[in-house]
């Protein structure tokens, strides 16, 4: 705005001096031309007048010298007769001034003269005794003029200043209140300048639309980063030259990525990762696919796909799903299957053997009772495998809806004690039992089933003439053996599905390997845990602990 008001004053300052300078220099240059002609026309009727009352003669010479301007007589033939200056003078029939006397009367003539522009006038007039006198004078008015113009251009120089000095005080006297104008108040444009106000008021309606979108903006900004941050995937998203553009919580925890500032770094430098930098490579390259991928002991599934913008590829998004759970899931349901398969195929090899001895007929008849026997071993062996399978299969298929009620603990446990007090009998186990009155909110035969796996296991495993008791307390069954025990390492492992200690000892109490894998999905769906404490030979400790639930509480 300075350097704006600065100019314009220049200009229009210089303007109006050049303008009224080059008038004024026109104006007086033509006057006082006129003036010069005047004065040497004056001159030259003088002299005339003068001639023509005495003829040229030695004294009258004298005289004409006296004259400041140069006069010069010439005949009418063009010779020139005398000149002050002395100077012998050529033929000046060529004269327009002396050709024009000699036809009118008089004459006049103007020649450059001088290298500043200087002129010389002449003026030529006709004498009685048809002579012609030539009246002449150079003219100092282009000596003037420079001068002046010299004066002029010092003004030019003074008045630029001048402009200068005078621009600055003005825009900052202009400018200056404008400057501390705060467009968020409403009192200070009011009494703001007139001519502004409806600018200012523009101005300041932009600016709370501009605050109130780039809130707006800065709002969603963080609302994007939150759910970005709060969801489960990993999102990436890189330019082509692999610089952040942004990434998530997840994606950094993912990717070990710990800095905190990482926007606009390499992601090639962040993580060293070679299955990253490939995808990354491939999705710029214009790729749109899925890999695995291993991090933290995690299984993830990650997506890759370039971004195009106006047709050309400017970046790369990469989303890391979370698939541990799906692969694991898979990875125990073909282990399930392959174990099933193996399981149901012992039993039926053995009964389709003995079957087909039988017969052929080649078996001999005191043979064929105990063959019918071991039959009827197998298929039953047979019947409980199947009989765990579907029950495993149902509780994969979601146990939850199963009925829950509020039970005295000690009811179930009774009902366990009693189904197997004769098998504990025969392999010469003592089983008791002692009970409080804790309740649970459960399902009554799930929690059944439970306890009744548990203290079968207990019989089984156990030692001839050895204890078992199965205990109720605050809300706890807790099943005690004096048996084999279980070696600390598979403490974890006996809830896996097949899983056995001793395969041939399982087998020879008519185990499958499915029961505690039962027993641990049942304890899941009825809200409680199950553990295990042993010392191998000395005998274990199973626990069924029923968490405390509201509902329990709102039942009693
Ligand atoms: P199984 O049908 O073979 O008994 P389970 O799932 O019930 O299958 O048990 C898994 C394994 O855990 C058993 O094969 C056995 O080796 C071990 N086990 C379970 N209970 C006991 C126990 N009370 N004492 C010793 N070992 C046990």
């Amino acid at each position: 705005m300075y350097k704006k008001i600065y100019r314009n004053m220049c200009m229009l300052a210089m303007t109006t001096l050049i303008l009224s300078s080059i008038l004024i220099l026109c104006s007086c240059y033509t006057y006082l031309e006129n003036q010069f002609k005047a004065e040497i026309e004056n001159e030259a009727k003088t002299a005339a007048a003068f001639l023509n009352l005495s003829p040229l003669s030695e004294e009258n010479i004298s005289d004409l010298n006296k004259s400041a301007r140069r006069i010069t007589i010439i005949s009418s033939r063009g010779k020139v007769i005398y000149d002050t200056t002395g100077k012998k003078l050529t033929n000046h029939m060529d004269r327009p001034e002396v050709v024009s006397a000699l036809k009118t009367g008089y004459g006049t003539n103007e020649r450059h003269s001088g290298t500043l522009g200087e002129k010389s006038y002449y003026y030529a007039i006709r004498l009685e005794n048809g002579d012609i006198l030539r009246v002449s004078a150079q003219s100092g008015m282009p000596t003037m003029f420079y001068s002046i113009l010299v004066a002029v251009l010092f003004i030019m120089a003074l008045m630029y200043i001048l402009c200068a000095i005078v621009a600055t005080r003005l825009t900052d006297n202009i400018v200056a209140p404008i400057e501390k104008i705060n467009l968020f108040d409403k009192n200070a444009i009011d009494n703001a300048y007139d001519e502004i106000q409806p600018f200012l008021k523009r101005i300041a309606k932009q600016n709370e639309e501009i605050s109130r979108q780039t809130g707006k903006v800065t709002e969603q900004k963080a609302r994007l980063r939150a759910i970005m941050d709060n969801i489960n995937e990993g999102l990436v998203i890189t330019d082509n030259n692999y610089d952040l553009l942004s990434i998530n919580v997840p994606a950094m925890e993912i990717l070990g990525i710990e800095d905190a500032d990482v926007k606009h770094r390499k992601i090639t430098v962040l993580t060293e990762d070679a299955k990253i930098h490939m995808v990354l490579k491939k999705a710029l390259g214009g790729e749109k696919n899925n890999i695995m991928f291993e991090a933290r002991e995690r299984s993830y599934q990650i997506f890759y796909s370039p971004i195009y913008e106006e047709g050309k590829i400017s970046g790369a998004v990469l989303l890391l799903f979370d698939v541990t759970e799906r692969t694991n899931t898979e990875k125990i349901r073909r282990e399930f299957t392959a174990n099933v398969s193996h399981e149901l195929k012992t039993p039926l090899t053995t009964i389709h053997g003995y079957s087909q001895i039988i017969d052929s007929g080649i078996a001999k008849p005191e043979d064929i009772q105990g063959f019918v026997k071991k039959i009827e071993k197998e298929s039953s062996r047979l019947m409980v495998l199947v009989d765990d399978i579907i029950a495993l299969s149902r509780l994969d298929e979601g146990t939850d809806d199963a009925p829950k009620e509020v039970f005295l603990l000690k009811t179930a446990v009774r009902d366990v004690v009693d189904a197997l007090l004769e098998k504990a009998k025969e392999k010469e186990i003592t089983l008791s039992c002692e009970t409080d009155d804790s309740q649970v909110y459960a399902n009554y035969a799930q929690t059944v089933e439970m306890v009744y796996n548990l203290t079968d296991n207990a019989i089984k495993y156990n030692k001839p003439h050895g204890l078992v008791n199965v205990k109720v307390s605050s809300s706890q069954v807790i099943v005690t053996d004096t048996g084999i025990g279980i070696p600390e390492k598979y403490s974890d492992r006996i809830f896996e599905r097949f899983f056995r200690v001793d395969k041939s000892h399982s087998k020879k109490v008519n185990g499958t390997g499915l029961g505690l894998s039962i027993v641990k999905h049942l304890a899941k769906a009825n809200n409680a845990d199950v553990d295990v404490k042993s010392v191998p030979g000395e005998g274990s400790t199973f626990t069924i602990s029923f968490r405390k639930d509201v509902t329990l509480e709102n039942n009693i």
